[in-house]
This record gives C-alpha cells, structure tokens and sequence, in this order.
C-alpha cells in the first residue's frame, strides 16, 4: 500500500520534534499534528515585552550527557545561568536545594558536622532505614525542620497528595549537599537557550507539514490513513480510550502578570513551601536571560488534579498508576506500528535532556 506520509507525529514537543527532525533527516516523510495553537509542547516560550515567557512552566536546560548538550547546541546558543532558587516559608526566606546555606540560616551553625548532628538527632528515634515513600525518604536525608518548613507544604501542594503516599524518587531529583552551593542541579552542563525554547523547535521541525489545532482522535475520524506509522506523544490512556481505566495526572494553572517595574523578586524561580500559600512558586522571567527590559513578567502556579480539557503536565508515578501504566504498556506491544513517546506516552517524569535521548534512542530502534 502507498502511503502520503512515512510518519504521523502526534505532537509537536520535544520528544516527537526531535524525531521528527531525525526521520527527515533520513529522507522520511512526517506529518505533524499538534492540537494547541503553536508547535513547541510544554516548552513553549512567547515573547513578552521582549522578555521570553516560559509559557507553561519554567523551564531550565541540565543534562550530563554531552551527547544531548552537543545535540541541543546545534541547535541554539545556551547562557550561563545556573538555577538557584529560593523558599520562602512564613516570613523565613531560605537558600535551595537544601545545602550548607539553608541549614546554617535554618540553625545558626556553620560546618557540616554541626548539620549532620542536628540532622541525625532529629530523626535517631524515627528508626528509618529503608524510607518507604516520600517523607520517610525526606526526614531521613535532612531532617524535621527541613522536612516541614521546606518540604511537606510544598509536595503536599504540588502533587495533592500526603508525602507518605508519594514514591521517595521524587524527592531525589533534589541534591542534597553539605557544602555551601546554591547550584539546583548536579548536572555537568546547564543554561536556557538565547532568544527562547520556540527557535529550537522551528528548526527541528523545518520542512515537515504542521497542522496546528488539530486534535489527532478529531482528525483520524475524519481523513483515511495516509501514513505508514504513528508517532504518538500523547496520553498513553486516551490513546486506548482510557479501556483499563484512567491514569491520573497533575495540572497547573498559570496565572502571568506583567509588572511595570523592573526586578520584582530578585531571582527567577522563588518558592513558596508553606500550605497556607495557595501557589507553589512565582517566576520572574527575565532573570533567565539576565533581562534589564523596563518591565517584568511573573507566573503564578497554582497545581491542581488534571480534569479532561485541562493540559496534564505531570505523570503521577505512584504505585496505583504505575501498576496501570504497565498494563498500557501491554497493550501498546499490541500496535507494533505506534510508536509512544514523551512524558505523556511513556507515563514518565522525564526531564528535556531524558526526553531527547529517549526520542534518539526510538528512532536508532525505528531507522536503522
Ligand atoms: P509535551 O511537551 O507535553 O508535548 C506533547 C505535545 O503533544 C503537546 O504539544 C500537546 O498539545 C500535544 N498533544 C497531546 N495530545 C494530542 C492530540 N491528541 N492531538 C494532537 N496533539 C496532541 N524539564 C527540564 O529538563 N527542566 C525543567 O526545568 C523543567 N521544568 C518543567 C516545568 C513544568 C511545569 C513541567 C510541566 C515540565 C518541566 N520539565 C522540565 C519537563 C519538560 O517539560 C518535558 O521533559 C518535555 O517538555 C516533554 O516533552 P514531550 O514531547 O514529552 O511532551
Ligand atoms: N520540593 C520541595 N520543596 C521545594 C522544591 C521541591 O519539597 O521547595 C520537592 C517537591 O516534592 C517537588 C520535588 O521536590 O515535587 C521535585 O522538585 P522539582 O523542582 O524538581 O520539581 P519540578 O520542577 O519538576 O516541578
């Protein structure tokens, strides 16, 4: 059978620009259809009185793998910024991830071993070995104080679940340091790409056909296929009319303002981590790129749980979705000419660098 179309790339985010980018590359043909209102998925930023708005989220390169730095490079130019953030907890401002700054504001003490102590005589009676969810895995790396000025209010928001039935690795993502190094990532190479997330993706998807706000489940209703095989970045469940069930996911809701003055909190990304706020963290933007523009834009994220017509942002890898993610998974195996892909496709945590290699990696198995 002839087909218009080696690829029908459902999505236009990372995962499947970068395999779209690839497959043409190889002398493929791909049709992209994406059904929000530009190309670009959750790294979508959009110029606002010259400042690039991180549209749905902040979002900060970091990766080890030189490979996916070299590949991103190619791409765009990256700054030297290197996240910081900071939390503020009542009227307590402190210094993130949790490192010698933050124990030493929290305590009043200045060497490690003074933290380790303090840390250790919080939790001695506690008898955690191997933690079990998020707050044993929490009280046992920093302790009490940290755990519940820093951490409790801020997951409990963030996820809309109690810490003791979330998975500990979600806490992991966090270093933990005793030396005084406000740096958010371990991670060899980090920086935000000059002029903004939205370039990268237009190159990555130069030459391909882009059909934006068209919903894949509208428009297979309506056009016979032309294609040769799916790349689906979508959600995995509605993909498989959400037959085993519905995964859960977690939304945010982004509330921007623009300031008329120029440096409204000091710093891109501050925290709120106490329960009594209803947002979990306010970005300034131009700090990513060091802007000195006369005004500023800032975000407010307020999470929710996702309702159908809402975006889902967030996987909920707990145990009760992960069991059932599996089972999708299963059913995927079932459609060898569908390729699932991405944070919603693959039901993962991925962060962009995970993402790109996991992209290169399917269409090394796909394209050989
Ligand atoms: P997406 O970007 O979600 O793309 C999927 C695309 O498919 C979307 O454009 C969607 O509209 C489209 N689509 C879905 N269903 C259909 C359909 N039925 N028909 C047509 N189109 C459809 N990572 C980092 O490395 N650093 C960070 O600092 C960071 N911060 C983040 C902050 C937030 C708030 C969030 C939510 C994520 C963050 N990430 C970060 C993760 C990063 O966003 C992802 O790794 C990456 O964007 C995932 O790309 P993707 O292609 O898998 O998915
Ligand atoms: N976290 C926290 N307090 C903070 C920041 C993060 O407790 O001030 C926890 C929270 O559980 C969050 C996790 O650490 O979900 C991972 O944080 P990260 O900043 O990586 O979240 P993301 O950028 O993915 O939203």
């Amino acid at each position: 059978m002839k087909y218009i179309y080696d690829y029908l790339i459902v999505g236009s985010g990372l995962f499947a620009s970068v395999f779209a980018r690839e497959a043409m590359d190889k002398g493929y043909s791909v049709l992209v259809l994406e059904k929000r209102a530009h190309i670009g998925g959750n790294i979508y930023t959009e110029n606002i009185e010259g400042i690039n708005v991180h549209k749905y989220g902040a979002h900060i390169f970091h990766t080890s793998d030189k490979e996916i730095w070299d590949y991103v490079n190619k791409y765009s130019e990256f700054n030297n910024y290197v996240n910081s953030p900071v939390a503020v907890f009542e009227n307590e401002l402190y210094n993130l991830p949790f490192n010698m700054n933050t124990f030493s504001k929290m305590w009043g003490i200045k060497t490690p071993d003074e933290a380790k102590k303090i840390i250790d005589d919080q939790i001695k009676d506690l008898g955690i070995d191997e933690p079990r969810n998020l707050e044993e895995q929490a009280l046992k790396l920093v302790g009490r104080d940290v755990y519940h000025k820093l951490i409790e209010g801020y997951t409990e928001k963030q996820w809309g679940r109690k810490c003791r039935d979330l998975p500990s690795f979600i806490i992991k993502r966090l270093p933990l340091r005793f030396t005084y190094d406000n740096n958010y990532f371990n991670d060899k190479y980090q920086g935000i790409p000059v002029g903004g997330y939205t370039q990268i993706i237009e190159k990555l998807l130069s030459g391909s056909k882009i059909l934006l706000n068209t919903d894949y489940f509208e428009y297979i209703k309506n056009h016979k296929r032309n294609w040769r095989k799916i790349v689906f970045t979508g959600m995995i469940d509605q993909f498989f009319d959400y037959s085993l069930g519905a995964l859960e996911y977690r939304s945010v809701r982004f509330e921007n303002s623009v300031i008329g003055c120029e440096n409204v909190q000091g710093n891109a990304v501050v925290n709120y981590t106490s329960s009594k706020v209803p947002y979990t963290r306010i970005i300034e933007h131009k700090h990513f790129e060091f802007g000195k523009q006369p005004k500023s834009v800032i975000s407010y994220e307020y999470p929710s749980e996702w309702k159908p017509g809402e975006e889902p942002y967030y996987p909920i890898n707990d145990q009760k979705n992960s069991e059932l993610y599996l089972k999708y998974e299963k059913l995927a195996q079932e459609v060898p000419d569908v390729i699932f892909g991405g944070r919603l496709g693959n039901y993962k945590y991925y962060d962009m660098d995970k993402v790109i290699r996991s992209s290169l990696d399917s269409v090394k198995r796909e394209i050989r």
